[in-house]
């Protein structure tokens, strides 16, 4: 599938965005847009920055850059604030109109970090925002938590991996389902693990005896998977050669 999807880890350099006692809106944002990038690449997505360490571009630089890089998707991280401390909490995702895939996508991200313990504020329409207004593709605005709210912080800290995992998650769902909406394909699992080493080593066992698996990241679980079929028969034929050399399957779609 091959997807292209830009990260732009919001403010950078002379640019804090919000702060609260010291701490930067901008290093969360790029602390965590390059966590969810790493789970994205390991997930064949081709994953480029608007930045990885901590320069300041503008937003429309920001947005030329997804534009000139043809991705289809332009993910912006932030984190939200009021200016009145403990005044307001949860995530909220915005977008420049609340319709299409990025809003789908939206609501699937704002709905896992809830699962992580967030407050879900809901999609949010802002079509002034350069970054949603000027880029080309489908573009949302992850704010992921307050920073002048300690509760949030202290999930954002504790939490770090599995927010990530929950909105590289909301991406991928997002992905799978417009790519399974017109035929059903049938895909042999192989397994699936909470860890990633776990599923790394399946994947090479199963290479090293001639299948050709990859890996996908899912509801929080690497799956080793072969496949897609068409035809049930042909994902029941892989299912079988995969027992007789004593892997345990099952059939998906
Ligand atoms: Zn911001």
């Amino acid at each position: 599938m091959a997807y292209k999807i830009v990260i732009d880890p919001g403010h950078g350099g002379s640019d804090w965005g919000a702060s609260y006692e010291g701490r930067k809106e901008k290093d969360d944002n790029l602390n965590l847009a390059l966590a969810v990038g790493q789970i994205l690449s390991d997930n064949g997505i081709d994953v480029e920055y608007t930045r990885t360490d901590d320069v300041y571009n503008t937003p429309f630089e920001k947005a030329m850059m997804g534009n000139n890089a043809g991705a289809d998707f332009f993910i912006s991280f932030h984190r939200n604030a009021t200016g009145i401390p403990m005044a307001s909490t949860g995530v909220e995702t915005l977008v420049f109109s609340d319709s299409g895939i990025k809003a789908e996508m939206a609501r699937n991200i704002n709905e896992e970090l809830e699962k992580v313990g967030f407050v879900n504020r809901g999609v949010v329409e802002r079509p002034n925002l350069v970054v949603l207004k000027r880029t080309k593709m489908p573009a949302i605005l992850i704010e992921t938590g307050f920073i002048d709210n300690e509760e949030d912080n202290k999930l954002f800290d504790q939490e770090f991996d599995r927010i990530a995992e929950a909105i590289a998650d909301g991406i991928l769902t997002t992905l799978d389902l417009g790519g399974l909406a017109e035929t059903p394909l049938y895909k042999v699992q192989v397994g699936a693990y909470e860890d990633k080493a776990e599923a790394d080593k399946l994947t090479d066992s199963l290479r090293g005896n001639g299948f050709e698996p990859y890996m996908i990241f899912q509801n929080g679980l690497y799956k080793v998977q072969i496949g897609a079929y068409e035809k049930l028969s042909n994902a029941v034929a892989m299912e079988n050669r995969l027992r007789n050399a004593g892997y345990p399957t099952f059939i998906t779609t």
